[in-house]
């Protein structure tokens, strides 16, 4: 069985591109979870179901064929034979993904995914991320960290990313998703024996290192 680095944190924290890179200094495996929670929301939309009724959303949950790897140098997304790495990223998946996340048969079922991709690791480790990794997905984590930043910071880093959307709207966006998804767990406060990792003063490179510090 794998070490597992368990990571959570709020949007914009870097954690995906520092958990990431955690990976492959290591020689670990990758697992962003957020990134099955997007593939069901773009999923849902192919169905063309109505992803506010989470009847619906759950019916379009057995035909969801999700293909990942844990390659933290070659990370792609499929659902079924199409590749969405790119598509999941789209600002209409942003906004409806929370309405998808928030069902508990959904989740369910991705955590039991989640919970095989990290059993057939193959890796000496494999660093998860998400929102509830610390304390549902892999509680037992032996590495477990709660990355975050102030809420400016998180908003400029994710304005950078998306050149074309201004940072009004951006700041918007993050602020309703963190809101939505808190309602449905806490990663804005670390669990018992999680560390904090406050990245508002860290570049790139120095939270990389204070990950692998932990
Ligand atoms: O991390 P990312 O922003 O890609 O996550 C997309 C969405 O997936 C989050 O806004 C949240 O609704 C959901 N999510 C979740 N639990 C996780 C990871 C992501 O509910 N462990």
């Amino acid at each position: 069985y794998p070490l597992v680095v368990a990571v959570d944190g709020p949007a914009g924290s870097g954690k995906s591109s520092v958990s990431k890179e955690v990976a492959r200094r290591l020689g670990y495996g990758f697992l962003d979870t957020g990134a099955a929670y997007r593939a069901l929301a773009w999923h849902a939309e192919a169905c063309g179901v109505d992803t506010d009724d989470a009847a619906s959303v759950i019916s379009c949950v057995s035909s969801f064929e999700y293909r990942i790897g844990t390659d933290p140098a070659g990370y792609a997304v499929q659902v079924g034979d199409v590749d969405v790495t790119t598509a999941i990223r789209d600002p209409d998946i942003t906004a409806v993904v929370s309405r998808v996340a928030r069902v508990p048969e959904v989740r369910t079922h991705l955590i039991e995914l989640f919970r095989s991709i990290i059993a057939d690791e193959r890796r000496p480790g494999i660093v998860v991320e998400g929102r509830d990794i610390t304390t549902v997905v892999a509680p037992d984590a032996p590495v477990r960290i709660l990355l975050t930043a102030s809420e400016a910071v998180r908003i400029a880093r994710r304005s950078a990313e998306l050149v074309d959307t201004a940072p009004e709207h951006t700041g918007e966006q993050l602020r309703r998703r963190d809101e939505a998804d808190a309602k449905v767990v806490d990663f804005m406060t670390a669990a018992e024996g999680v560390t904090t990792v406050d990245s508002t003063e860290l570049d790139f490179e120095q939270t990389v290192d204070a990950v692998i510090g932990v």
